[in-house]
């Protein structure tokens, strides 16, 4: 039986060994240590089908036998020559090393063919000694080579190799060991520690080892697993033949119903024991995608990226760019870190865009490493300047990673990430996830530019609008003014239809300039320390001198406002506007009237962060006829008026310059009773000495 296990064993690790060998000879037959590694591996093949066979044939094949030790000689060779390269070890104590294991091969070697370890055993003892040291001082160069690392990264990696290497090495020595051996666990072991090389000769991406383990162990508990319900299951019950296939069906239903809860719960649990910090930033990633799903503004974008990376704090650097509007350059919109470029601009980093365009990914190691293998197999000519092209822009952009957001093969703009504590600082699997992010981004970004559509549509619908609103506003007035002039065509100047004349085409010259005003796209505030008690005086005071008599005016203005940052100007447009307008309410009622106005310095609610915002209330108060609801819906909607001659301008061009000073105006009426316009500013008070301003204004 034991011997089945060792043949059997052996035979399937001569299987896995020469295919690794292969696969790596198909990637590259050139590269020298790929070469050394599948000769280490065929090595190996060797040994396990010569074992396996003289186990099987027994000791009657002296020549059989012969050759299996003289491979098992060669062994530790390609071993001390793979491990040297791997480590890129060209020390004079490695190279003296290697040839004096090659002398004692040598002297083994002659022993093994002259039938002398035949005679005595102390050869096979030797010989034994010999493999054994040889493999440990293997692992001796990683040692070394491990000293005199500095990244910590790469110093946990080759920490794995070390541990595990000893330790399929030395069960693999034990195995043959007489007496001790199950011939088992060595050479799977050493297999699995060959499969562990291969992937880091191979992909060289340091946190891919980690995954490695952790699929490693995850497999590892599901076959244990999977075993357990098999012998409880079956074995248990074997002694009814029936009964085996009855309990054979339900452990694999058994299997296929748990096979994925269990694969999910183990790795899930395994990532949060083992890589924590790995764990949660995908968690991090996962939060991001389904915030930018949300979003609908450019804007937005860079910035909720950017926090998101940061809060997660596996990033130093991270920058957001995006393409400029002629599509001349890439800019950068927010970026975390020190200043990144600003301004990437298309032709000098031509390259990197194109490599950003063709991959998900451009990642900064694998250049460098690409530009090594370059120089060291030879390159097609430029291809070296262009690499070397890529990189320079990678450091300009002070990028470990870029992401591009790639629409229609059009890269619309790209993130950079880099975590300057770290080489390789992602895995495979993470930076899987962050072209996912990259991926919600160009979603992001195009959806954002269907909403900009489809606004520029509603505008062009409300500009169309406006301009009937506005053939309306002039014709009338040029109605009246044609009709006079007709009447004086030809007779005697009559002052009343000059009146009509002068009037109208007053009327026309704020209709146009009213529209004019509204019309001009977000006229910039400027902004200044303004006194808001002193703007309401002098709008009144011009207000009294327009409505001599009829009604009356009062001020209650709150004596310590603070200053606030405003433009008095527009302000004083937006306050005139209300004062007029209640004016004219009060004149429809045709009574007398009184027109309360009222400033107060208010706390706003959910305030008291960050130097501490109150809220400037300016009240206009009339005792006009109120705002009916149907008019109340429409009142800030240009070209809305109720006046026979109003421009229906007044409300929508204030509430737009307030709502740009941060502001907003906010209407209460009655019926019957009047109306309450009032205008709501931010102040921003210094924390210290938050009444301390400005005392002006007399209560009246
Ligand atoms: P205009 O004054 O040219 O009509 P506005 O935009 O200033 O344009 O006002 C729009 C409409 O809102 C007015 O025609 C009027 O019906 C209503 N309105 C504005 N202010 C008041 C007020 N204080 N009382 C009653 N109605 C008002």
């Amino acid at each position: 039986m034991d011997l089945w296990i060792r043949i059997q064993s052996a035979l399937l690790a001569a299987v896995i060994s020469s295919a690794l060998a292969v696969t790596i000879l198909l990637r590259n037959r050139r590269n020298r240590l790929y070469q050394l590694y599948a000769t280490f591996n065929l090595n190996l093949v060797a040994w396990y089908i010569s074992d396996a066979l003289s186990v099987y044939l027994g000791a009657s094949t002296p020549f059989l036998d012969k050759v299996r030790v003289l491979v098992a000689i060669m062994i530790p060779l390609s071993a001390l020559r793979f491990f040297r390269a791997f480590v890129s070890d060209k020390s004079l104590l490695s190279d003296r090393m290697y040839r004096l294991f090659v002398a004692m091969a040598v002297v083994l070697a002659v022993l093994v063919v002259a039938d002398v370890h035949r005679e005595t055993e102390l050869v096979d003892r030797a010989i034994y000694g010999y493999i054994c040291i040889a493999l440990y001082v293997s692992l001796y160069f990683i040692y070394r080579r491990f000293k005199r690392l500095e990244s910590k990264v790469e110093r946990t990696r080759l920490q794995y190799l070390m541990v595990s290497g000893a330790v399929a090495f030395t069960l693999a020595l034990l195995d043959y060991l007489p007496g001790i051996g199950y011939y088992f666990f060595g050479n799977i072991l050493t297999i699995l520690f060959l499969y562990f090389v291969f992937q880091i000769i191979l992909k060289l991406r340091v946190l891919d080892l980690y995954e490695f383990l952790g699929r490693a162990i995850v497999m590892a508990t599901f076959s244990f697993v999977v075993a357990g319900i098999y012998v409880t299951l079956v074995v248990w019950w074997r002694k009814e033949i029936d009964l085996f296939v009855f309990n054979t069906l339900i452990a694999s239903i058994v299997l296929y119903i748990l096979y994925e809860p269990m694969r999910v719960f183990v790795e899930e649990r395994m990532n949060h024991l083992l890589f924590r910090e790995r764990y949660e930033f995908e968690a991090h990633l996962e939060a991001l995608r389904r915030q930018m799903s949300t979003l609908i503004n450019v804007e937005d974008l860079a910035d909720t990226i950017l926090r998101r990376l940061e809060t997660s704090r596996r990033v130093t650097h991270a920058a957001v760019y995006l393409l400029e509007e002629y599509g001349l350059a890439y800019s950068a919109q927010a970026y975390m870190g020190p200043l990144p470029l600003r301004r990437l601009d298309r032709v000098t980093h031509h390259p990197f865009l194109r490599r950003l365009r063709d991959q998900a990914a451009v990642v900064l190691e694998n250049l460098e490493r690409e530009r090594k293998q370059l120089e060291e197999h030879g390159a097609p000519p430029g291809a070296v300047e262009e690499l070397d092209n890529v990189l320079a822009t990678m450091t300009a952009l002070h990028s470990g990673v870029a992401l591009p957001f790639i629409a229609d093969g059009h890269v619309l703009g790209f993130l950079t990430i880099k975590d300057d504590r770290l080489r390789e600082a992602y895995s495979s699997e993470e930076l899987r996830l962050l072209a996912g992010v990259a991926a919600q981004a160009t979603l992001a970004i195009e959806n954002s530019r269907l909403f900009d559509k489809v606004r520029d549509r509603d505008r062009l619908a409300a500009l169309g609008e406006m301009s009937a609103g506005l053939a309306h506003e002039i014709r009338n007035p040029l109605g009246a003014i044609k009709g006079a002039a007709q009447l004086l065509e030809g007779g005697e100047p009559d002052p009343e239809m000059l009146r009509i004349i002068v009037d109208e085409t007053n009327r026309l010259n704020t209709v146009v300039s009213e529209f004019l005003d509204y019309a001009r796209p977000n006229r910039k505030p400027n902004l200044v320390e303004t006194d808001v008690n002193r703007v309401v005086e002098l709008t009144l005071d011009v207000v009294r001198a327009d409505n001599p008599g009829r009604h009356e005016i009062q001020t209650r203005l709150m004596n310590v406002l603070p200053k606030v940052q405003s433009d008095p100007e527009q302000l004083r447009h937006v306050f005139l506007n209300l004062a007029q307008n209640a004016m004219q309410a009060m004149t429809a009622t045709a009574q007398s009237g009184t027109l309360t106005v009222t400033t107060r310095l208010v706390e706003s609610r959910g305030a008291a962060l960050e130097g501490e915002t109150a809220l400037i209330r300016i009240e206009f108060a009339d005792v006009g006829a109120g705002i009916p609801d149907e008019v109340r819906k429409n009142l800030f909607i240009p070209f809305f008026t109720t006046k026979q001659r109003g421009t229906g301008l007044g409300l929508a061009l204030s509430l737009r310059l307030v709502r740009n000073l941060g502001g907003n105006i906010e209407v209460v009426s009655r019926p019957g009773q009047g109306s309450t316009f009032t205008v709501v500013l931010p102040a921003r008070l210094s924390p210290v000495s938050p009444l301390v301003l400005a005392p002006t204004g007399n209560p009246s």
